[in-house]
């Protein structure tokens, strides 16, 4: 019998926007950072210790998006950094009296944070999957002190929305704006963005998992989640998870030095997957495929097979990939992403979505390409079969 690691061997992840690996300067980080005992709260050199390693963390994320180190929020995850940030409490601002976000949120923005259901409003994207800015700037004229929120780039799609254009939009109606940039980081340049909130994720860009950072515009106030301690500014309390920040910020680095190289070499292998992957399969459908899209995701469908099947069978051939997003992936429901850019069910329920990464290789793309060839043949024979 094979082992866990012959076949680990064998095989070719293709799902990076669910997670990545964890990068080497990561590791290394939070290898050291183990070995330190100090609380970051405790005065003594210990404690110090343990403090320097969180603030130069922060001040590396901080790099990331453009921010000063002071305004970055150490938190669980982007979920709780999202959930942290919808609220309509953010401090010396007024009120915010409704919250405004996109129809393809990911699911810890699209429950509306701590706003009451009745103060929440979805904004529709175009078939592209894109944000409807006309729809935007009519929606914003319902609310004096709105809260908008807008993901950088879609987690099933690609597809990057146009936050400056947002931004300006929003600012003109004297709204807020949050910027789910998860997808973002690493893959494109987020140093101006003009958001005023914004959350990040360590997992999408080989740190370890459950670090995440909200980061705020100076003088914004998220009313926090968790209180206690006074950790975190107030912000977030609870001794840091100091190793985990340490893998954070030291990918969060890495992504930064690397983003040119990596996003031009994600784009030539993603750009000949999806031409290789068309020659084979003539009828492939490609979403947001006219709209600017991030340089490693690709969102596909062979019209008349199943994801979920297809899944299963690619699996059983060493390649990792995803239906839609991995949080659904679970439950056999169409993808909400799809469904608000109009696709038909059917086609939805076909969507597969191949991510890309600094470790793909030349090398991953054939194997994908011999399995696709299996795979669809053999979906090609299901289909006829139900059909006959
Ligand atoms: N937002 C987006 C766009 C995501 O893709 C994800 C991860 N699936 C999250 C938020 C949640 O991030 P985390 O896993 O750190 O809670």
């Amino acid at each position: 019998m094979r082992n866990e690691a012959d076949v680990t061997a064998e095989r070719a992840y293709f799902d990076w926007n669910a997670t990545a690996p964890l990068r080497a300067e990561a590791r290394a980080a939070m290898l050291a950072a183990l070995d330190v005992t100090g609380n970051a709260s405790s005065v003594h050199a210990e404690g110090r210790a343990a403090r320097r390693l969180v603030e130069e963390a922060r001040a590396k994320i901080a790099a990331l998006v453009g921010a000063e180190p002071q305004n970055v929020i150490f938190t669980s995850g982007a979920t709780e950094a999202n959930m942290l940030a919808l609220t309509p409490n953010l401090g010396a601002v007024p009120r915010r009296d409704r919250l405004f976000v996109s129809a393809i949120e990911h699911p810890s923005v699209r429950g509306g944070g701590r706003f009451a259901t009745d103060e929440l409003e979805e904004l529709p994207v175009t078939a592209e999957g894109v944000v409807d800015l006309d729809a935007l700037r009519t929606a914003l004229g319902k609310s004096k002190h709105p809260l908008i929120s807008v993901m950088v780039a879609n987690n099933e799609t690609g597809v990057i929305q146009p936050i400056h254009a947002i931004a300006e939009i929003v600012h003109t109606a004297a709204g807020i704006l949050h910027v789910d940039a998860v997808q973002g980081a690493g893959r494109l340049d987020m140093a101006e963005l003009g958001a005023d909130l914004i959350s990040l994720s360590s997992h999408k860009i080989g740190g370890p998992q459950g670090a995440g950072a909200l980061i705020r515009r100076a003088g914004l106030a998220p009313e926090p989640l968790i209180r206690g301690g006074g950790q975190e500014r107030g912000f977030r309390a609870g001794t840091e998870n100091v190793a985990a920040i340490a893998g954070f910020g030291a990918a969060a680095e890495a992504a930064r030095v690397g983003l040119a190289t990596e996003r031009a070499r994600m784009a030539v292998l993603r750009n000949r997957m999806e031409a290789d992957i068309r020659t084979v399969t003539p009828e492939l459908v490609v979403f947001g495929e006219n709209a600017p899209r991030l340089p490693n995701t690709s969102l596909l469908a062979v019209p008349g097979t199943k994801a979920e099947t297809a899944l299963i069978a690619f699996d059983l051939n060493g390649i990792a990939l995803s239906s839609g997003s991995a949080c659904s992936s679970g439950k056999v429901q169409p993808s909400h992403v799809l469904a608000a850019m109009g696709v038909e069910p059917d086609l939805a329920r076909a969507a597969l979505r191949i991510s890309l990464g600094w470790e793909t290789t030349e090398a991953d793309l054939d194997r994908l390409l011999n399995a696709w060839k299996k795979v669809v043949s053999s979906l090609g024979k299901e289909r006829r079969g139900r059909a006959a």
